[in-house]
């Protein structure tokens, strides 16, 4: 009797599981996917692409610089019990490059931002032998590394390839609008005022793509201190080419910049600051400046604004904050 009881809920617990295992879906929902992303734009775009497949954590938040991010205590238990770890490279985040190489031996972890091909990088003077790493400042480069999220986790969860698959060219037909967006706006920017003066050096790849002559105060990297020298020489450039605006970024200090406001005002040119535009970090959770679409829109439209073009103050989809 015991003995048949036994049998009988083995048989029934069976029956579950297969009809679970049928159900295929709901199991992959009911335990969705663990994923950890160093940067917000790596980790909007695991978002996108996964839907409710997964939940999304990043490590740097806004505001967070990661050339010289570390890691924390709470960053590698994040790790240890992720499913999937996603990670930039390119150098990016230098300080967790020897951490992420000996990672990727053990755990589930893709460098994404390393699927562009060589040929659509850009080197630094810097750098030698490395590229410069801020690619998602052109949306054209980042559909290659939404691609490559896509497929880091179709092989972590394979059930899910439809899914991921549909999802990620969702978002991409979305890029793909902004893109047009981008290049009608930046395109109104007057020839002579096509100039780029930034904090540090994130923005080439959104000059190459939109035309822009692109300056930086520090280097690619923020670890090395703008030198004086540095400074006088593109006080000297705003002088020459009466540059009317120069921009501060979200995750690098503004001393820099208001140096060399101060340095061009004593020669005369007067500067304004351009606005905030976000370089390596995205805006606040929640927000639309908190997603890629947002970001880099919000940069694109007070760029092309604050240079004398023209775009409409709510960007792309009239969704920017008012005087953003
Ligand atoms: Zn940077």
């Amino acid at each position: 009797m015991q003995l048949f009881s036994a049998a009988r809920h083995i048989v029934f617990g069976l029956t579950l599981f297969c009809a679970a295992l049928a159900a295929g879906v709901s199991i992959a929902h009911a335990k969705p996917l663990n994923v950890v992303a160093t940067t917000s734009m790596i980790a909007d775009a695991a978002r996108q692409v996964a839907g409710d497949r997964a939940e999304v954590k990043a490590l740097m938040g806004p505001g967070v610089d990661p050339h010289s991010y570390r890691q924390t205590r709470s960053d590698i238990a994040a790790m240890a019990r992720a499913d999937l770890v996603l990670w930039h490279g390119l150098y990016l985040e230098a300080q967790l490059e020897e951490f992420f190489l000996d990672l990727e031996k053990r755990r589930n972890v893709v460098a994404v931002g390393e699927a562009i091909a060589r040929d659509k990088l850009l080197s630094h003077a810097e750098y030698k032998g490395r590229f410069d790493p801020h690619v998602w400042m052109d949306p054209k480069l980042w559909e290659t590394v939404v691609y490559a999220v896509r497929d880091a986790l179709i092989n972590t969860d394979p059930a899910g390839e439809a899914t991921y698959r549909a999802n990620a060219d969702a978002h991409v037909a979305e890029i793909k609008k902004l893109i047009s967006y981008m290049t009608s706006v930046t395109a109104t920017v007057p020839k002579k005022s096509r100039v780029l003066l930034t904090a540090h050096d994130a923005f080439s790849y959104f000059g190459r793509g939109y035309d822009f002559e692109v300056l930086g105060i520090q280097g690619i990297s923020t670890e090395s201190e703008a030198g004086l020298r540095r400074v006088e020489e593109l006080v000297n450039t705003i002088v020459e080419r009466k540059i009317s605006a120069v921009f501060v970024e979200s995750s690098v200090p503004e001393r820099n910049v208001r140096a060399l406001i101060e340095g061009a005002a004593a020669r005369g040119q007067d500067v304004v600051i351009g606005g905030t535009l976000y370089s390596d970090a995205m805006g606040d959770p929640g927000t639309y400046e908190g997603t890629y679409i947002g970001m880099i829109d919000h940069n694109a439209t007070l760029i092309t604004r604050a240079l004398g073009g023209q775009a409409p103050a709510g960007g792309f989809q009239g969704k920017l904050a008012a005087g953003s």
